[in-house]
């Protein structure tokens, strides 16, 4: 498969303004590659450095020391910036910072008519985009009366209708409701399987990190921990000392082998659980 992104030593400082100039190490050493097509999960507690590498994806920050490729270009050079931003869009946490007009399709339609696309294209773009989140009948409606879960799915298609490559979510579910959430992981994971989109997708929730095909831990920025759900979570000691909750199903299976009975340690879903503990009887 053809590589998406790749990072070699990736290094970032934020520099503190002030006399003293301080310097904030937030990404150290950072090693990964990602694959076309396939669905990342990145967790790591508050402050661990997140935000910052999705932003490298997209070239809103680049190195300060090191290397990060979006398929093949360094995203260092200046003249790459234009070109890795068609490549990787962003979604960030709070779905009303993220609207830029009053109608739904004119919103859609704003990031591909800032590529210059032509209009006609740019129609047929933004309907198939909002087909494609399932939004469609509310293209001539105003974002303002949208719930959470419906804004950041707007957001999405506007990415889609960039055409990117790769979608880098930034917490998109934590400021929405369970149902909200729900929604936003269905998109996601219909736009990975049936689009075959990269997904990156930074969040809080296990039951979403579950999805993925891989998760990368990062903790005081380094990348600490990297391997499919079950590889991750089968080391729930490991999990919890970086300040991370492991999913419910495996904290349960954790708990019932502490107990002496004998079942799978890497157990992730309820279905799992009900198929591990009915092999006991
Ligand atoms: P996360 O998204 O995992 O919570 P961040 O990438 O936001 O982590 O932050 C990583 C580190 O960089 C933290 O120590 C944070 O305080 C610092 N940081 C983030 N943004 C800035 C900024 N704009 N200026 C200075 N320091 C920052
Ligand atoms: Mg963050």
């Amino acid at each position: 498969m053809a590589e998406m992104l790749r990072t070699e030593d990736l290094c970032y400082s934020y520099i503190l303004p002030g006399d003293e100039a301080e310097e904030v190490q937030a990404l150290q050493n950072v090693n990964f590659s990602v694959k076309k097509g396939e669905f990342i999960a990145i967790l790591g507690h508050n402050g661990s450095g997140k935000s910052t590498l999705a932003r490298h994806i997209n070239a809103l920050l680049c190195p300060t020391k090191g290397t990060l490729w979006v398929e093949g270009l360094d995203s260092r050079q200046p003249e790459n910036t234009w070109n890795i931003r068609q490549k990787a869009g962003m979604i960030f946490q709070n779905p009303d910072n993220q609207m830029v007009a009053s109608i739904i399709e004119e919103d859609v339609a704003f990031g591909p008519e800032n590529l210059g696309i032509p209009s006609e294209e740019i129609r047929r773009r933004v309907q198939e985009a909002l087909r494609t989140v399932e939004m469609e009948e509310y293209a001539k409606g105003s974002p303002a009366k949208l719930s959470g879960g419906q804004k950041q799915r707007i957001a999405i298609a506007g990415i889609l209708a960039m055409q990117t490559d790769c979608i880098v979510l930034d917490e998109p579910t934590a400021m929405l409701d369970p149902s909200g959430r729900r929604e936003i992981m269905d998109t996601v994971l219909r736009l990975n399987r049936e689009k075959q989109i990269t997904v990156i997708h930074i969040t809080h929730y296990m039951e979403e990190a579950i999805l993925a095909d891989r998760i990368l831990v990062v903790d005081h920025g380094r990348l600490v921990m990297e391997g499919t759900p079950r590889d991750v979570f089968v080391q729930v000691e490991k999990v919890r000392e970086l300040g991370l909750d492991v999913p419910p199903m495996t904290e349960l299976a954790w708990r019932l082998r502490r107990q002496g009975y004998k079942i799978r340690p890497d157990i992730l879903t309820v279905e799992e659980m009900v198929e591990a503990l009915c092999q006991l009887r």
